[in-house]
């Protein structure tokens, strides 16, 4: 039997980062993941003749010290340097168009709103130095509270500090504050138009289930435009699954293995010590460490199970909210659809956005969406919100129907030309998200980011740094510190940790 220094559970690119750097130090790396393809939920898939998308995540781009640290454009990766807009669809046609170049999206804002305008660039600067200190958070170990933390943590909180000190007292007191702010309120203090606020607002709560009007949506706002570096996201020259591709090549470049079909079942465990993994199939793989990028709940509750677990740290993983209420459709058209490039959003008004969260916390299928579309050639991608996993009555396999006509309905609204165009389609529904994707309860990060699941309580209290009541177990999916979105932090902070 081979023993490896590092298995690392999950193919998706924080499993990629972290075993790529592993391997670059010379260590004896193996990464299993359940699929057959690399990348989780970035990833470029066939869903038939001439269907090819990015299945889940729309577009964004690695850390670019990631990238620069693993020589990725060498294996292949390249990302579009010219930023496409981020478009605002109105009943009227009257379209709110963010183009990258301030001056052009102030003149679209104009149209709504003088004062707006006027108020756009030294936003986008704001959001510049907001993105600056979430990258800066989210790259720094979060120290063990209530725990002890050691004096390395305490000096990366100190840095934060400093960052946020530096930024100017009105700056720093505005990301303070709007943190635990909502969409709306961090909006707001900007914007006079609605439109203009609903579509800011509407990165606030995409991929979360959360409303406009929720607590804390003013962080993930933060979250989500540092992630993408603005609104629209940013294009990856032949799809996301170049990323997970690249990283794959520079893990196997510098020694690491990967097993495709390798689902792990179980994590063999000798009292808090990890000894190795049981694949489906039965076979037994050992190494003297364990790294997890599958979510917390997963690797915890069903790989390690609650009888190796002490009982308050597994309540506590028990009580992790995962709350997935994102769907995917993709139409494959005769290419007159008539959507234009970019990122196109249905968020028309914070009322329409708030509604639509309705959905969610009566377990349904919300009829009025929030939208969020890309396009790639003939085929249509829509980010559809809100789909609640656990659905109040019906059953996904039939309810599939009513998210792809209410989608389909919803924009044909605003592009009369989509329906003809259809030839084919292909839903992804929270449930698939789970069964084929792997992600618990269809939950996108791995945990909901909200202010009782972040920074240093992610994935939970007293267990922010990667690490697990298991000697050798370690984390470094989306649902740690660093995760969500495609940064690829969480996979290389754990790398920082390890003994
Ligand atoms: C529709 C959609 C839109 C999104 N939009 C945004 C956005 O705008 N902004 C943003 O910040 N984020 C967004 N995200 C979220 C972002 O894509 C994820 O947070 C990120 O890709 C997760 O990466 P990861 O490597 O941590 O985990 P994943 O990509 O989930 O990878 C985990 C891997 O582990 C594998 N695995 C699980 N269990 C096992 C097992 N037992 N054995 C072997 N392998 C296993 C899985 O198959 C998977 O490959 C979006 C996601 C989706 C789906």
């Amino acid at each position: 039997m081979d023993t490896y220094d590092y298995i690392i559970i999950g193919a998706g690119h924080n499993g990629l980062v972290a075993a790529a750097y592993l391997a670059k130090k010379g260590k004896k790396v193996i990464v299993l993941e359940r699929r057959d393809i690399v990348g989780g939920q970035v990833i470029t898939e066939s869903f038939g003749d001439g269907f090819t998308v990015d299945s889940l995540h729309a577009g964004g781009t690695l850390r670019p010290d990631i990238i620069k640290d693993l020589k990725l454009a060498s294996f292949g990766l390249g990302i579009d340097s010219v930023r496409k807009p981020f478009i605002s669809l109105q009943e009227d046609s009257n379209h709110l168009v963010l183009d990258p170049d301030p001056a052009k999206a102030a003149e679209s804002i104009k149209r709504f709103s003088e004062k707006d305008a006027a108020n756009w660039k030294p936003f986008l600067d704001f959001m510049d130095k907001a993105s600056r200190f979430i990258h800066l958070a989210n790259e720094t170990i979060m120290p063990r509270l209530p725990k002890n933390f050691s004096f390395n943590e305490g000096l990366g909180l100190a840095e934060i500090g400093l960052d946020l000190r530096l930024m100017g007292g009105v700056d720093m007191m505005r990301v303070i504050r709007g943190i635990p702010m909502t969409a709306e309120e961090f909006a707001d203090e900007w914007f006079e138009s609605d439109v203009v606020k609903a579509a800011v607002a509407s990165l606030g709560i995409h991929g979360f289930t959360l409303g406009v009007m929720g607590a804390g949506t003013g962080y993930t706002l933060m979250h989500n435009w540092a992630n993408r570096g603005g609104m629209s996201h940013v294009s990856v020259q032949g799809g996301v699954g170049k990323i997970s591709e690249a990283l794959g090549s520079a893990v196997k470049s510098f020694g690491g293995e990967i097993r495709m079909g390798a689902e792990v079942k179980h994590i063999q465990v000798d009292t808090y010590t990890c000894k190795g993994v049981v694949l489906k199939n039965g076979e037994e793989i050992s190494a003297s460490n364990i790294i997890s990028a599958a979510d917390p709940k997963h690797t915890l509750l069903t790989l390690v199970g609650a009888m190796n677990l002490p009982p308050e740290f597994v309540w506590n993983v028990q009580s992790i909210k995962m709350r997935g209420s994102v769907a995917k459709v993709h139409l494959l058209t005769d290419g007159k659809h008539g959507i234009p490039a970019g990122t196109v959003a249905v968020a028309p008004s914070i009322k329409y956005l708030e509604k639509a969260y309705d959905a969610a916390k009566y377990h349904q299928i919300s009829e009025k969406p929030y939208l969020e579309v890309t396009t790639s050639g003939n085929v249509v991608s829509v980010h559809f919100q809100y789909a609640a996993y656990k659905l109040k009555s019906g059953e996904w396999k039939v309810e599939s129907k009513k998210v792809e006509n209410v989608a389909i309905d919803t924009l044909a609204e605003y592009f009369p030309d989509l329906k003809s165009s259809i030839v084919n389609r292909k839903s992804l529904t929270p449930l698939d998200l789970e069964q084929t994707y792997g992600l618990t309860e269809g939950d996108l990060n791995h945990g909901q980011i909200m202010l009782d699941q972040f920074m240093f309580m992610r994935p939970i209290p007293g267990w922010s740094n990667h690490k697990t009541p298991m000697d050798n177990l370690y984390l470094c999916g989306s649902g740690v510190h660093g995760g969500g979105g495609v940064s690829g932090a969480a996979g290389r902070n754990v790398v920082k940790v390890l003994k």
